[in-house]
């Protein structure tokens, strides 16, 4: 009842790219429900907003929102990548840099920490609907600058003398315009409108959307068994598992290509959310020390090690087939993508240590 609150002023905003209800409520400290009493065309606070619309806020206030450590109150999009980069910006453990552009010419960000002569890669946001994995690579970056600077240690190990052995590589976002399309929706104005609504066959609702904004699934376009994957998954641009005309051809998978060419990682862990566990092995090409070291992730998480999944097509089986090292997919989460917000706990309370262990497990 809008008449019985408290409500001393209203004031209109204008929404912007990447915005959602919940961030929206959440820089304005006031509830989603007060956004949704006064905007009644928004159905749930799952309701897309797009650039441009006008919306009503109340100025009810809550007290500033925070988002504790292991919590996620509202959606991680590229934005705040972005905010992340800028907050860690001349930190002596990190650099920053561009390694590509997605379809819509957003930059691709590398993540560099650490001297060490190892070298280590993680990668999370592939699929559009697991943008939780990013979220959890750059909280945990986060969580390891800090207490790098206070010289504590970091669930029993010291940060400097693994730093002083290893250098992380990570690409937290590896398809950010999918990833906002789950967030935002789609909209007239949106660069690829029309593309969307072909391919999503009109819909509103991307929750199932995995692919770039091409419809092709970015860990479907790599060239290990690529052609059999590709015959058995949709013969053209969808919302998942479309795995292209050929390997390689978005622009988002070449950056990875080339970043993993150009450097001599030891193993790599590619972040993805569908069922806690970690897939290690891809057609007998993996290394031995690949058992050993899923057994060492498995005991630092609750996560089953697995070896291979049925499929081809995967950065993992390229990773593992072009190398010969360990490659490893972490399945973080249980559940139907994009995982609800109370999942994130899990995710964080798994995976802390686990990223940890990756930094250990070939030192
Ligand atoms: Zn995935």
């Amino acid at each position: 009842m809008i008449q019985e609150r408290k409500v001393i002023g209203l004031k209109q905003y204008v929404v912007k790219l990447e915005d959602t209800i919940h961030k929206v409520s959440f820089s304005h400290n006031v509830s989603v429900k007060d956004i949704l009493d006064f905007n009644p065309h928004l159905q749930d606070g799952r309701a897309y907003i797009y650039p441009g619309e006008q919306l009503l806020i109340p100025n009810s206030y809550h007290g500033k929102f925070k988002e504790k450590q292991g919590e996620c109150v509202k959606e991680f999009s590229f934005g705040d990548v972005k905010a992340y980069i800028d907050k860690w910006r001349g930190h002596r453990l990190l650099d920053a840099s561009v390694i590509g552009k997605s379809v819509l010419g957003y930059p691709l960000y590398l993540l560099k920490i650490g001297n060490g002569p190892k070298e280590v890669f993680y990668s999370g946001g592939w699929h559009a609907n697991e943008w939780m994995t990013s979220k959890f690579l750059c909280d945990w970056i986060d969580v390891v600058l800090d207490n790098y600077d206070k010289n504590e240690l970091f669930y029993g190990d010291n940060l400097k003398s693994i730093f002083d052995k290893v250098t992380l590589y990570v690409v937290p976002m590896v398809n950010p315009d999918g990833i906002s399309l789950v967030q935002q929706g789609n909209y007239p104005n949106h660069p690829y409108y029309h593309t969307i609504n072909r391919i999503n066959k009109g819909a509103p609702s991307f929750d199932h959307w995995s692919a770039n904004i091409r419809g092709v699934d970015l860990n479907h376009q790599w060239p290990a068994g690529w052609k059999q994957e590709a015959d058995e998954s949709p013969q053209k641009p969808w919302p998942r598992h479309y795995s292209g005309t050929s390997p390689l051809t978005e622009p988002e998978v070449l950056a990875i290509y080339h970043l993993t060419l150009k450097h001599h990682f030891s193993h790599v862990l590619a972040f993805h959310s569908q069922g806690q566990v970690i897939y290690w092995g891809y057609r007998n090409m993996e290394p031995k020390i690949s058992k050993e070291m899923v057994d060492r992730l498995s005991l630092r998480s609750s996560y089953v090690p697995v070896r291979t999944a049925d499929s081809d097509g995967g950065y993992k089986d390229w990773f593992i087939q072009e190398t010969g090292r360990p490659g490893f997919t972490i399945e973080v989460g249980v559940g139907t993508n994009p995982l609800p917000f109370r999942a994130y706990g899990e995710i964080w309370a798994n995976n802390v240590e686990l990223a940890l262990e990756g930094l250990k497990i070939s030192i």
